[in-house]
């Protein structure tokens, strides 16, 4: 917990506003963020980037809800983007299409020419067949196409598999063995500039090691480029930089962009970075209500109105989240003797129905029905990553700048939810 999220006379704050307040008024569940928490975040890299050319590209899909791409366009964020959804978010959210780079490998030819129609930043190309295309619908809009190679270092992030993207068996980006060959292949395309070098190796990592490792790969490709002929503008190290959820400690924001200018030897391209978890994770956290508890034989229930499909990282990932009480008074039941209620161990579930559907294990917590909890570090691959399994609405979602509390999307209704389906004849 920082200075953002914390216990004024017991009950749980964002900022300056009660979360018991934010259920009162809005429901639950409900994802609730802190606007000084984002721009602190953004900041930290800014500083910690000072007197450099750099563009700090926030990874659009650890949350892609409007009022957060504009908070961080409004602090000169550039974009990196995976579809082109996401481009059509930066841009209803006010971000500039010229700072926007389009990462991923199955990028349509219809996502190829809106990106193009925007004039976006750089296209992240991720394989061959991929470059072919792009310079054939460029050349089809009579435009040039600026590109960097995302290229897989083959190093190990260390981090959960289902995020670790870097090693060679991983769908990412093109073999490091094969990347100077595709350099040469695309420099002859005509509908194409080459503008950067790209890596991104993985997600949640808690060490500077590999992203270092990953830099000095990735020079030994700039400097054999140069050799040829082809100088780069820029160098894009991707994001991938942890969070602490539980007891990890991951290096510092300064301390990372340390490294990697240190790694980078005075290199003087420009540096591009897509940071995302560690920009949006610890600030926001998703507000629950506990329903039941259902005492069991082996384990107690708490069974809470949240479930996987608004927060999918414990059942995917097996992930741990904080949960805390909003209220951390004791219980009144605790104060009458009789009914004496001293703190269980819960598992936290939801009501969905698939045993993968938890929130947390063994969690130690004074609750009755009614209680509020806050799932702490839920602000990144959270609501972004939500779905409407049991035909459950999504989450409102709330930013709180101080003591104002906004409503920055309306909790999903049934209507909206079957509005595009027909029953047939
Ligand atoms: C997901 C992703 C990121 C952001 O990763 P984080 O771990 O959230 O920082 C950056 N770049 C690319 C290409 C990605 O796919």
């Amino acid at each position: 917990m920082d200075d953002h999220f914390n216990y004024q006379n017991k009950q749980l704050h964002v900022e300056q506003v009660a979360l018991a307040d934010i259920a009162a008024l809005h429901g639950t569940p409900c994802y609730v963020y802190s606007r000084a928490a984002l721009t602190t975040g953004f900041r930290q890299f800014s500083d910690a980037l000072q007197g450099r050319d750099h563009l700090i590209c926030y990874a659009v899909k650890a949350n892609s809800n409007l009022a957060i791409l504009n908070v961080f366009a409004r602090l000169g964020a550039g974009f990196d983007i995976v579809s082109g959804g996401e481009l059509q978010r930066v841009l209803a959210a006010g971000g500039d299409a010229r700072k926007v780079v389009f990462s991923g490998v199955g990028k349509t030819v219809a996502e190829l020419r809106m990106a193009l129609e925007a004039n976006i930043l750089c296209f992240n190309v991720e394989s061959a067949a991929e470059l072919d295309r792009l310079n054939e619908v460029a050349g089809s809009m009579g435009k040039v196409a600026a590109i960097s190679l995302r290229v897989n270092p083959d190093v190990d992030a260390k981090t959960h598999p289902y995020i670790s993207t870097g090693l060679k068996q991983n769908k990412f980006g093109v073999a490091y063995t094969e990347a100077v060959a595709l350099y040469r292949k695309a420099h002859a395309m005509p509908n194409l500039r080459i503008t950067g070098m790209d890596c991104h190796i993985g997600s949640q990592l808690t060490e500077t090691s590999p992203f270092i490792a990953a830099v000095e790969k990735v020079l030994v490709l700039v400097d054999a480029l140069a050799d040829e002929g082809i100088a780069l503008e820029h160098l894009d190290l991707g994001g991938g930089l942890g969070i602490c959820y539980q007891d990890e400690a991951p290096p510092a924001i300064a301390d990372y962009i340390a490294a990697l200018l240190g790694a980078l030897q005075g290199r003087t391209q420009k540096l591009i970075l897509e940071p995302g978890r560690v920009l949006v994770g610890n600030a926001g956290v998703l507000l629950t209500r506990v329903e039941y508890i259902k005492p069991g034989e082996e384990k107690n229930f708490a069974i809470v109105d949240a479930a996987m499909n608004d927060l999918m990282r414990p059942a995917l990932y097996d992930a741990y989240h904080d949960i805390l009480p909003v209220d951390n008074n004791p219980l009144p039941q605790a104060c009458e003797g009789t009914s004496a209620k001293t703190p269980s161990i819960f598992e936290i579930v939801g009501p969905i129905c698939e045993t993968g559907d938890f929130i947390g294990h063994a969690r130690e917590l004074a609750i009755a029905p009614f209680s509020l909890l806050a799932v702490m570090s839920a602000g990144a691959y959270g609501m972004s990553m939500s779905s409407n399994y049991n035909t459950r609405p999504r989450a409102a979602e709330v930013m709180v700048d101080g003591k104002t509390v906004h409503l920055v999307r309306e909790r999903e209704t049934v209507q909206q939810l079957i509005a595009g389906e027909k029953i047939i004849a």
